[in-house]
C-alpha cells in the first residue's frame, strides 16, 4: 500500500469520486494498459503529426511492425535541435481548435521550443502534479506557497493546477519579493513551499536571520528545476525545519511534476502510465539495462498537443530495477546526475561529473570539492583526482582515503585514477562546474 492511503484517506473522504480521491496505487500501470496507450500514440502521430510523419518516413519506419513496448527501439530518437527547427508550431499534432495553451522552453541559443497543449494535456499535467503533492503527504487542508514563475516558461501554473485539483489552497506568489513572501508565509500559515533550490535556500537564510523559524508553519518543500547537492538540501531542511521532495520535469514534457521522490528519498517515482522512460548510452544510442547510468529518453504515452517519441533529455540518471520499499507501485529513477554534455572521455571510458559526485558520496570523510587533471604522455591518458578530505594532514588517514577513493573509482566508474587528498579549503572555489576539470591533453 502506498503511503498516500495513511495520510489522505480520512481527509479526502467525502470528496466523492473525483481525481483528488484517487490513491497512488489505484492507477493502471500494467504492461497491457501502457502498450495500449503506446499504440494509441503511434496512431495519433501517424495521423496527425506532420513532424513525425516526416521523421518516420525518413527513417523508413514501418508502424505495422511495432506491437509491443520493446519495439520502441525500432523508432528514431527525437532531439532538441529538431524541436527548435519546428518553431513555432511544427510539433502540433492536433487541429487548432483542440489547442488551449502553449508553453515554451527558453533557448540560450537559437529558437525557443513551443509546445502546444490540449485540454487533456493540461488535465494530465495537473493530475501528475497532484500525485506529487500526495506523495509528499499533502492534502486538501494544506496551503501551498508557489514561488516559481508564471507565464511562457511552465513552472508556476503547473504547481497551481495541481494544488487546485488536490483541493489545497494555492498561494500564487511567483518569484522574488522576499519581503512579501515572508509576510504571506507567516500570515497565511503556508504549510508547503514550491521553489527552486536556490530560492528555498535564500528564504531559509532570511528566515534564520530574522529568527522566524518558530513562527512559520512550513512542513514540506517541493523543490526542483536545478541540481542540488545533498549538503544544500540538508541546509534547507534544517533551517526551515521541513522535509523536502525533489521534483523533476522539463517543458518539452509537460513541465515539472513528472517525477518526485517519496518519503524514503531513495530515487524519484515517475508516472509510468503517461510516460515511458528509457536509459540509453549517450554515445551509441543503445538501450541500457535497468540500474545502469545513462541518458534519460522519454516518450509521452498519452500526450496529444505535441507528443514526443524517444525524446533525448541529455539528463543522466538510471532506472532502479527493484521496487521501492515505500510500497508505491510507480517505478523510480535515480536523482539526476548531470548532463550528457559534461562528458569527459578518459582511457576510452566516458565519465560524467555526476558519477564522480556519486563516488565521492560513497567514501566517508571526503568533502564535495574536487578537481580533475587530465594528462597525456606518449599516447597514454592519465587522470589525477584531487579531492578535499577531513584530517588530510594525518598521513595514515590520507593514505586510507586515497586508497578508498581509488577503489571506488575502479568499482563504480571502471577507470583507475591517481588520487591526491588535500585539506578542506585547499582547492579553488568556482561557480562554474567546468573549472573542476583541467584537460592538459592536446586535442
Ligand atoms: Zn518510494
Amino acid at each position: 500500500m502506498c503511503n498516500c492511503h495513511d495520510n489522505n484517506d480520512q481527509k479526502l473522504a467525502g470528496k466523492g469520486n473525483d481525481a483528488s480521491g484517487t490513491q497512488l496505487c489505484d492507477y493502471d500501470i500494467s504492461v497491457e494498459s501502457r502498450t495500449a496507450s503506446f499504440m494509441d500514440l503511434l496512431k495519433r502521430v501517424t495521423e496527425g503529426s506532420p513532424f513525425y510523419q516526416k521523421k518516420f518516413a525518413e527513417a523508413g519506419v514501418d508502424i505495422s511492425e511495432i506491437r509491443t513496448l520493446d519495439d520502441i527501439c525500432k523508432l528514431p530518437f527525437t532531439n532538441k535541435e529538431e524541436l527548435r527547427d519546428a518553431y513555432p508550431l511544427g510539433l502540433q499534432a492536433v487541429p487548432d481548435e483542440e489547442v488551449v495553451r502553449i508553453h515554451s522552453s527558453s533557448g540560450t541559443t537559437g529558437s525557443p521550443v513551443i509546445i502546444p497543449y490540449t485540454k487533456g494535456d493540461v488535465e494530465v499535467w495537473a493530475d501528475m502534479m497532484m500525485r506529487c503533492y500526495k506523495m509528499a503527504g499533502l492534502t486538501n487542508t494544506d496551503r501551498i506557497q508557489i514561488t516559481p514563475g508564471y507565464g511562457l516558461w511552465t513552472a508556476g501554473i503547473g504547481f497551481q493546477a495541481g494544488t487546485e485539483l488536490l483541493g489545497a489552497m494555492a498561494v500564487p506568489m511567483g518569484p522574488g519579493n522576499t519581503e512579501k513572501q515572508l509576510q504571506m508565509m507567516l500570515d497565511l500559515k503556508s504549510t508547503a513551499l514550491a521553489s527552486t533550490s536556490s530560492y528555498a535556500l535564500l528564504l531559509a537564510e532570511e528566515i534564520t536571520k530574522r529568527e522566524l523559524k518558530d513562527k512559520i508553519h512550513l512542513k514540506v518543500g517541493i523543490i526542483g528545476s536545478e541540481r542540488w547537492s545533498p549538503k544544500m538540501r540538508a541546509r534547507i531542511e534544517n533551517e526551515l525545519g521541513i522535509d523536502t521532495y525533489d521534483i523533476f520535469g522539463l517543458t518539452e514534457i509537460y513541465g515539472p511534476g513528472i517525477a518526485l521522490d517519496c518519503s524514503l528519498h531513495d530515487g524519484l517515482h515517475y508516472w509510468s502510465d503517461h510516460l515511458l522512460f528509457e536509459i540509453i548510452d549517450p554515445v551509441t544510442g543503445e538501450i541500457l539495462p535497468d540500474g545502469t547510468l545513462g541518458e534519460l529518453v522519454i516518450t509521452t504515452l498519452t500526450k496529444e498537443g505535441a507528443p514526443l517519441i524517444r525524446y533525448r533529455t541529455r539528463d543522466l540518471t538510471r532506472i532502479f530495477p527493484e521496487p521501492c520499499k515505500c510500497g508505491c507501485p510507480f517505478p523510480r529513477i535515480d536523482r539526476l546526475l548531470g548532463r550528457t554534455d559534461d562528458r569527459i572521455k578518459i582511457k576510452g571510458v566516458n565519465v560524467y561529473p555526476g558519477q564522480i559526485e556519486d563516488v565521492i558520496l560513497r567514501v566517508e570523510g571526503v568533502s564535495s570539492e574536487y578537481q580533475i587533471i587530465l594528462e597525456r604522455e606518449s599516447g597514454r591518458d592519465s587522470m589525477l583526482f584531487r579531492v578535499e578530505i577531513e584530517n588530510a594532514d594525518d598521513p595514515e588517514n590520507n593514505k586510507l582515503r586515497s586508497r578508498q577513493m581509488n577503489k571506488a573509482f575502479h568499482d563504480f566508474i571502471g577507470v583507475s585514477v591517481d588520487v591526491e587528498c588535500v585539506p578542506v579549503g585547499a582547492l579553488p572555489r568556482s561557480e562554474k562546474k567546468s573549472k573542476r576539470v583541467i584537460d592538459n591533453r592536446e586535442m
